[in-house]
Formats: structure tokens, sequence, C-alpha cells
């Protein structure tokens, strides 16, 4: 399915904290939406989910207004890994993930053999299987991350939206993540990521929207996106970069003086 926000705009206090941004994540794309901290990405990604009010704009997908659809039906299209990680309910992980196949529970028979293993294939992706009786209150910060991505993966949605997979996670699952959505996206899905880590951002993803002060200034290739005058104006650091395995590696190397 293809997502698509026209014109997206969010005001907060007489601030537009999200200015008239379009962006399109056609099926089989992995896209990151990069930005300095308060560029207005968690804000961008909750207006298209419905989760915050919109001064303006609409989300599409496949061309059909998604707020025209009904709860339901609009959670089984989109997935979410929200940026906030607590859970506030008293769960086990299993539970949790188990959360992700509410939408598609015709609420009288409960969970069914699909669900079940449904559940068990998000929780084996990210390596949570270990975990699935402990409260989700006691897991680490990377422990919940990753029962919480395993809980958007269990939707098993067409699209998948995920606000900051990666972090507070350790290198292997950092990479792991990244994997997976890579495979999602491999697989026909459409996803837009939330990254910080620029690195990530030019090794894994086909596409980056950039994000700075509630615009997006730029969409195209990471290697254009990433180039050494945007990298300076909008987040002012210099990079290293080189080429393994047929593809380019950027590494953050020194913050830039202001101008
Ligand atoms: P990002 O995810 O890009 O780091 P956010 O979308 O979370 O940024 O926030 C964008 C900006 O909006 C920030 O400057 C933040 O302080 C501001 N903001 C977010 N929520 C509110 C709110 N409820 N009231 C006022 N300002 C807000
Ligand atoms: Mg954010």
């Amino acid at each position: 399915m293809k997502l698509e926000s026209r014109h997206i705009t969010v005001e907060l206090g007489g601030w537009k904290i999200v200015d008239d941004v379009s962006l399109q994540v056609a099926p089989g794309e992995l896209v990151g939406l990069i930005g300095p901290n308060g560029a207005g990405k968690s804000t961008l990604m909750r207006a298209m989910l419905g989760l915050r009010e919109r001064a303006g704009g609409e989300v599409l997908l496949d061309g059909r207004d998604l707020f025209s659809m009904t709860g339901p039906e609009r959670a089984r299209a989109v997935s979410f890994l929200p940026q906030d990680r607590r859970v506030e309910w008293r769960l086990r992980a299993r539970d949790v993930v188990m959360l992700g196949r509410y939408p598609h529970q015709s609420g009288l028979g409960g969970a069914t053999a699909k669900d079940h293993a449904a559940v068990d294939r998000a929780l084996e992706q990210v390596e949570a299987t270990y975990l699935v009786d402990r409260p989700v209150q006691v897991l680490s910060g990377g422990e919940r991350t990753r029962v919480l991505l395993a809980r958007a993966l269990a939707v098993e949605a067409p699209v998948m939206m995920a606000d900051e997979p990666t972090t507070a996670l350790d290198p292997l699952h950092q990479l792991q993540v990244m994997e997976i959505l890579r495979g999602l996206a491999d697989a026909g899905r459409g996803v837009l990521v939330v990254l910080h880590d620029l690195s990530l951002a030019a090794r894994f993803m086909d596409r980056l929207v950039l994000m700075n002060m509630g615009r997006a200034i730029c969409d195209g290739a990471p290697v254009d996106v990433l180039s050494d005058e945007r990298l300076a104006e909008v987040y002012r650091v210099r990079a290293l970069r080189g080429e393994a395995d047929g593809r380019t590696w950027l590494l953050p190397w020194e913050s830039l003086p202001r101008a």
C-alpha cells in the first residue's frame, strides 16, 4: 500500500511545529525521516497516524483517506512503534506483543492460532522470545524497545512507522532491527522510520526525508541528502565517509562552530 501525506501542518501554541510537509512511501521502500532534535519528526508521524491534531493536510493510503477508515481497519493497515517506550499496564512481554493482534480479533473469539503464530514470529525476529514471561516493567530499555517493536511487527501491516527504533539498543540489536526493517521493505511493505543515527540512515535507507524547524527541506537518495554542505548547515557536523560492500558509509566525526 502506498502511504502519502499531503501538506501536513501541526500548530501548537501559535507555532507551526510541522509546516506543510508532504511525503510518500511506496510499497517496497524503506524511508528515513531525519533531522535534528525538535525538527518535528515525531509530531509529523503522530499527526500522520491521527494521534495528534492537524491544522491542515491529509493522509492517504492507496489514495484513500486514512481517517475515513474505522479504527481497527487503520490499525491493521499501519503499525506504529512510538518514541515513548513507557508501558503503563502491568503486562507480561508476550501480552504486550499480542496487543498488536487486537485489531485482527473479533472481540468475542479471542486470540486464534494465527494470532499466536504472528506473535511467536515477531518475538523470534527481534530475539525476544526469552523475555515472554517477564513483566514489561522489569525489562531494560533496549529489551522493552524490542518487545514493543515485536508488537508492531505482529500486526503484519502493509505499512509500518517506527519512531527511533534503534535508540537504546546495543550495536548487534541496532543492526538486527535495521535488517528487519530492510527485510519488511524487501518483502513489499512500506516502512517509514525516524532515525538519529546518520550512519544507519546512510547505510540502510532507500530514501531520506530531512526535516528542519518543522519543514521537509530535502527528499532524496541518502548520498544526496547527506551532503557535506547539508550536514554542516542542518546538523553542524563534519562526517567521514567511505565505501564498503558496495555502499557508502558515513560517520559523524566532529562538531562545527556556530556560523
Ligand atoms: P523531533 O521528534 O523531531 O525531535 P518533536 O516532533 O518531538 O521533534 O517536537 C517538535 C517541536 O515541537 C519541539 O520543539 C517540541 O518542543 C515542540 N512540541 C512538541 N509537543 C509540544 C507541545 N505539546 N506543546 C508545545 N510544543 C511542543
Ligand atoms: Mg522525536
